[in-house]
């Protein structure tokens, strides 16, 4: 039988986490001699063709990155409700005739990353793709969801979008989810960049940060050492990767695989790995 090929879609994508994850996956629920995964690097202007191109190919499936998030979305023939609302897919399943089908696992990801029971109040910090998924993650959850953005135009716009509340200071919330870029080249700069201090993080039972490096980020270093529980970006990486898994294969994805491939190419993670579906609450409770 010949492979029903996957793969990973971005631009730049050399250092997606998602093939060795993917691929341990498909190899501890033998499905390795059916499926393989590989990274597809598509350069500026060229997602339509290269989709077009792969589902003539073999191809079954594609996780999405950055920065075609949006336009994948946009090229596809049917899309989830999920994917709709967010305006973003990161999961495509290709069907016969040319058919392409768009989910958005980046959402319910973030909510098994946090585990039951979901928290009532969130902040989200950023209103760039991934903050999107996430209040309206959270939102959907029953959450009440505060947006702060560096650019507060961008926040208001996210908030009447997705019917949650844009804030100018950071507000109390059960759960902190860092949605921007920020702690990802200089980690120096976390605490001038976002709009808190590091004391601050305190009043958080629970930060997430989907931002991951080597070492672990300065965010979620800090709200360690105040007692937060914290969830940092490869958790939320194998949750959303977990979910695409189990679209494409209909089999349940197994998550502990998927985490020690996920952190085995970060070897200097500081990070202890955040307990699955705890749900929120203070790290030592
Ligand atoms: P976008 O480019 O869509 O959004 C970036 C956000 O970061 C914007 O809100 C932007 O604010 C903000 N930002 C950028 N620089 C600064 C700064 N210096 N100070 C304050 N805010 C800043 O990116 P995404 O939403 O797709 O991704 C955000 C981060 O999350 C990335 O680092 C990405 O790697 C990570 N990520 C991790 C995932 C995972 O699986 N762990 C999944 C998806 C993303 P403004 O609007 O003002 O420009």
């Amino acid at each position: 039988m010949a492979l029903r090929k996957l793969g990973v879609l971005g631009w730049p994508v050399d250092h997606s986490r998602s093939p060795a994850m993917q691929s341990a996956a498909l190899a501890a629920a033998g499905l390795d001699v059916e499926y393989a995964y590989e990274r597809v690097a598509v350069p500026p202007g060229e997602l339509a063709g290269t989709l077009h191109r792969l589902a003539g190919a073999g191809f079954h499936g594609v996780n999405v990155t950055i920065p075609y998030k949006e336009e994948a979305l946009a090229l596809a023939t049917e899309a989830s409700p999920v994917a709709r609302a967010i305006g973003a897919a990161n999961t495509l399943t290709f069907g016969p005739a040319g058919a392409i089908r768009a989910d958005n696992t980046d959402a319910p990801g973030l909510l098994d990353a946090l585990g039951d029971p979901p928290p009532r109040t969130a902040l989200v910090l950023g209103a760039g793709g991934s903050a999107r998924a996430a209040a309206y993650a959270l939102r959907q959850a029953g959450a009440a969801v505060a947006v702060w953005n560096r650019s507060p135009e961008r926040a208001r716009r996210l908030a009447a979008e997705l019917g949650v509340a844009a804030v100018e200071r950071p507000a109390r919330a059960e759960v902190l989810v860092n949605c921007t870029s920020v702690g990802l080249q200089d980690p120096d700069t976390t605490f001038k960049e976002l709009p808190l201090t590091s004391d601050e993080l305190g009043q958080y039972a629970c930060v997430v940060d989907l931002v991951y490096r080597s070492g672990g980020t300065e965010l979620l270093h800090q709200a360690e050492r105040r007692g937060c529980r914290c969830v940092d970006g490869l958790e939320i990486l194998v949750r959303q990767g977990a979910r695409s898994f189990e679209i494409w294969t209909g089999r349940s994805a197994p998550l502990d695989v998927m985490r020690q491939a996920a952190r085995s190419e970060h070897s200097h993670s500081q990070l202890p790995l955040s307990p699955p579906g705890r749900g929120v609450g203070p790290a030592d409770a």
